[in-house]
């Protein structure tokens, strides 16, 4: 028997950190509806990180829940280094200069002098060019270079904390698509065993196929997902979108990058090109921030979350929410209850196939199924997950129950819109016998009863991977 299903499809990703690291707040996440454990590896030890992927293991694992791990790794971010503890005050009007944070001599901070780690600024900038700080609250204007030195003018001022991110939208900077901080995350997240890799600020879909390569080269085939924030992203983002297994719409660094006002129509393309493909698509950032500090949020932020879903995210994510504030649990137990709400009131768009092969036929005479029997579910047999993912991009009416025998697969696909993974212990022997696996498996977990009809989708033969080639209309003995 395993954990109890969620009344919503729609997928809820947490970002973990110091509000949701206590194993009984953990618990209460995933009761609530937490699908996937966001670990943001922008900050944290690998002590840390080892720590935490083994307690969401444990916990998911004693619940009998599927949980996926999305390891966020950081990207080619551009930070201001350390600076005193109070920070800086920046007023509007006066001088800040950047210089490489290997030049910073210990009194510079107080003199209006501060790091970044981008070396070759000074080569890059020019009079006028706009820096934004600490995701843009703060804004400069370069007035002049001097050697490796960029000085600029304060436009916004405000306070400057030390390793607050800096941008600059208006320029293409001649950045690596990985660090060397990312390629050592990433050979620890392998080794860890996570389920999805994350990459920030994705230009090309050459930098998923770095992130890729490095993955293949460790002898391994996780899924990856781009993170899409820059403008250059949006210029490629159908090339992008076919090289990648998922997307995020990373909205906060995507509104520093571009203007705010873009992000919305951004979202529904990146959305709807991602249901076009079958890609699974997080929509992020600031979904209910104002839940930092306050139990209930805005009703802006929950029209926010609910316009994604209409959109046809397929998970909406928390980041400062759950990760530092007051009311983690309360803030994904408000998402599980707007997708509740809003799902069965929202019209799902039906993309034709993208590839006229077995597999896409299949899980297009699944819907014109679905639009005719009174079903209770969909079943794939699934053994890389594809079939349970060709489902849910037909957005059926009914859930999609994915029975697999492979523990990757089982967690990997809890991102999935709709998906429902059960892990079994094998799937083998005569297909007879696998119907009446199935039929104990659904029934043991409330999931039919007898007399219900089910669809089934799968390949025969049943070990082969990307073969889906059958489907059977299954009445529950
Ligand atoms: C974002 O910018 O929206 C985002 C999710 O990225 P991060 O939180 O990693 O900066």
């Amino acid at each position: 028997m395993v954990g109890k299903p969620l009344p919503h499809r729609t997928k809820i990703v947490v970002t973990i950190g110091p509000a949701s690291s206590e194993s009984e707040v953990i618990r209460q996440l995933m009761q609530a509806g937490m699908s996937v454990a966001r670990l943001n590896f922008s900050h944290g030890s690998y002590e840390d990180h080892a720590k935490r992927i083994h307690q969401l293991r444990v916990i998911a694992s004693e619940m009998g829940l599927p949980l996926t791990l999305l390891q966020d790794l950081q990207g080619p971010k551009i930070r201001v280094g350390e600076l005193p503890p109070s920070g800086l005050e920046l007023g509007v009007g006066n001088s800040l200069t950047l210089i490489p944070l290997d030049e910073v001599q210990p009194s510079a901070a107080s003199a209006n002098t501060v790091g970044i780690d981008y070396p070759n600024l000074a080569q890059e900038v020019q009079p006028g060019t706009p820096v934004l700080l600490d995701d843009g609250l703060l804004e400069l204007k370069v007035e002049k270079v001097e050697g490796n030195a960029v000085r600029c003018q304060v436009v916004t001022g405000g306070p400057l904390k030390s390793h607050k991110g800096v941008n600059f939208p208006t320029l293409n900077l001649s950045l690596p698509s990985m660090t060397q901080k990312d390629i050592e995350d990433l050979d620890f997240g392998i080794a860890q065993g996570v389920d999805i890799v994350s990459l920030s600020f994705v230009r090309s879909p050459d930098d998923v196929r770095s992130l890729k390569a490095r993955i293949a080269e460790k002898g391994e085939s996780i899924p990856v997902l781009a993170k899409l924030e820059k403008p250059q992203a949006i210029e490629n983002l159908d090339a992008i979108v076919s090289e990648c297994d998922a997307i995020m719409v990373a909205r906060g660094d995507l509104g520093v990058e571009m203007s705010p006002e873009k992000v919305p129509l951004i979202q529904k393309r990146i959305i709807r090109t991602c249901n076009r493909k079958g890609i699974p698509v997080i929509t992020a950032t600031q979904m209910l921030d104002s839940m930092i500090h306050n139990p209930r949020p805005t009703r802006a932020e929950v029209s926010d979350v609910a316009n994604a879903i209409i959109d046809g995210t397929d998970a909406v994510m928390l980041s400062g929410e759950s990760a530092v504030g007051d009311y983690p649990i309360e803030a994904v137990k408000m998402l599980a209850r707007i997708a509740t709400d809003i799902e069965p009131e929202t019209t799902f768009i039906n993309y034709p196939p993208i590839e006229t092969d077995d597999a896409n036929a299949i899980s297009e005479a699944m819907n014109a199924i679905d639009g005719v029997l009174d079903l209770q579910c969909i079943v794939t047999l699934t053994e890389t997950g594809l079939s349970a993912k060709l489902a849910a991009a037909e957005r059926p009416s009914v859930p999609i129950v994915a029975l697999t025998a492979n523990r990757k697969v089982y967690h990997r696909l809890n991102l999935v819109w709709g998906v429902r993974p059960i892990l079994l212990e094998s799937l083998t022997g005569p297909l007879e016998s696998t119907f009446q696996q199935m039929e104990t498996c659904l029934k043991e977990n409330n999931l039919v009863a007898t007399g219900d009809k089910v669809l089934l989708l799968g390949g025969l033969p049943m070990q082969v991977a990307h073969s889906t080639n059958f489907l059977k209309i299954h009445t529950i003995s």
